[in-house]
C-alpha cells in the first residue's frame, strides 16, 4: 500500500492518529484526527500498483481533497516508473 503525505491539512503536522479505518472498493478509507491540532480528515490508502485506479478516482473527482491527495501519489508512482525505465 501507498500511503498519503500524512501531514495534517489544517496545520501540516506530521502525525496523526488512526480513529476508524475501513476498506472500500479502491482501498482503505481512514479517519484520523491530527495530534497536533485536532483537526479531522479522512485518508483514503490506494493500492500502489493499480495506478489507473488512482488516476480514475482522481478524475471523477476531482473537487475532492482526498482525490487531489491520491491524484499527487498516481504523480509520484508515474516518476517512479519513469525512473525505473530509464535505469
Ligand atoms: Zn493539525
Amino acid at each position: 500500500m501507498a500511503h498519503l503525505g500524512l501531514h495534517c491539512p489544517s496545520c501540516n503536522h506530521p502525525t496523526s492518529e488512526v480513529k476508524d479505518s475501513r476498506p472500500n472498493e479502491h482501498g482503505i478509507r481512514r479517519r484520523r484526527v491530527c495530534t497536533g491540532c485536532n483537526q479531522r480528515f479522512t485518508t483514503l490508502e490506494v493500492i500502489a500498483t493499480n495506478p489507473d485506479v488512482a488516476q480514475e478516482l482522481a478524475d471523477t473527482s476531482r473537487r475532492n481533497s482526498v482525490a487531489m491527495r491520491i491524484r499527487r501519489i498516481t504523480e509520484s508512482l508515474e516518476t517512479l516508473l519513469d525512473e525505473f525505465h530509464r535505469a
